[in-house]
């Protein structure tokens, strides 16, 4: 029987840290992050609310901006505009984007020394380069949830379900760069069990609910379930958690990596406002 991995603690204590250090500032303003959501996507409208919520507490101020009907023009001015805006420290663009607008383009002007979510080309290249940057929170949120929890991650066989550049490559890049040796798996991993089934460490970020059961897991593993799916109202992970807790370990769907992501998210706007603020007062 293995142990369910928690980040919730984990995540407030990061959190708690940020809101000190907030206080301890005590700039003429606070941490401001701008969420632009582009078009109706549900769970991008709910986890901007919960950015929200959230950020308040700790202190940071954020504006949530939705766009219900634009193009990537419009957008792209819009974004410009934040770029200059010296109030502005972080710009989070929800994705999925709508299909009238052009991703690569948005993420080519949005200003990487802004890019909260670790997405434009700059930030991604350095992640790759072994440089330092600003990375995906989901990502980051997946190491902190295995060092957190003292799980050894050097020399293992880690295996990641997902390629997405927010959450699967930057995860795998992070296992790796911490001396695991890495597979990346995919919707063309065909069949997937021989793979997930060899791993120390298995991450999954598909967005399949339940599509890892016991027979994709090595007994004794440690399974990082990143998922997040809404069925019939209930939020469900990638993982059938119940059945996999028989013989591996796992993280739940609430309470796991995704409060280490919202923490992340708030670390990686602190350190913006930090070089802003010291920036506007050197
Ligand atoms: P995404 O951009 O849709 O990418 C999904 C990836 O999974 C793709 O690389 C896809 O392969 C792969 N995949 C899909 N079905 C598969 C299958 N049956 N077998 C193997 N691989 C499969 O999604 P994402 O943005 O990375 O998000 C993934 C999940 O994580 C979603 O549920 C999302 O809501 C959740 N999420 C959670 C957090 C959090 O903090 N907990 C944060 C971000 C995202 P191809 O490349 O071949 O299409």
């Amino acid at each position: 029987m293995g142990k369910v991995i928690y980040g919730k603690k984990e995540a407030l204590k990061i959190r708690k840290n940020i809101r000190d250090k907030i206080e301890k500032m005590s700039a003429s303003r606070p941490p401001g992050l701008e969420v632009l959501i582009a078009g109706e996507d549900p769970a991008s409208v709910y986890y901007a609310g919960l950015i929200k919520r959230a950020g308040t507490k700790e202190g940071i101020s954020v504006n949530i901006k939705q766009f219900k009907e634009l193009g990537t023009e419009e957008f792209i001015t819009y974004i410009r505009a934040l770029n200059r805006d010296d109030k502005v420290d972080g710009i989070l663009i929800q994705l999925p984007l709508p299909e009238n607008i052009d991703g690569e383009d948005i993420f080519d002007i949005l200003s990487p020394q802004k890019d909260v979510d670790g997405q434009t080309p700059l930030n991604q290249g350095r992640l790759i380069t072994g440089r330092k940057g600003i990375f995906p929170p989901t990502a980051l949120g997946v190491i902190k949830l295995l060092e957190s929890n003292g799980i050894t991650i050097e020399g293992r066989n880690a295996v990641v379900v997902g390629r997405s550049a927010t959450a699967g490559i930057p995860a795998a890049k992070m296992l790796l760069d911490r001396n695991a040796t890495v597979t990346v798996c995919h919707s063309k991993s065909r069949p997937l069990e021989p793979y997930t089934a060899a791993a120390d460490i298995l991450v999954v970020a598909a967005g399949r609910p339940e599509m890892v059961g016991p027979a994709h897991v090595k007994k004794g593993a440690v399974v990082i379930d990143v998922g997040t799916n809404e069925v019939d109202g209930n939020m469900v992970g990638d993982v059938e958690i119940e059945r996999v807790l028989e013989k591996a370990s796992v993280s739940p769907v609430i309470g796991g990596v995704g409060a280490l992501t919202l923490a992340c998210l708030f670390e990686n706007i602190f350190e913006i406002y930090k070089k802003h603020i010291n920036s506007i007062s050197a």
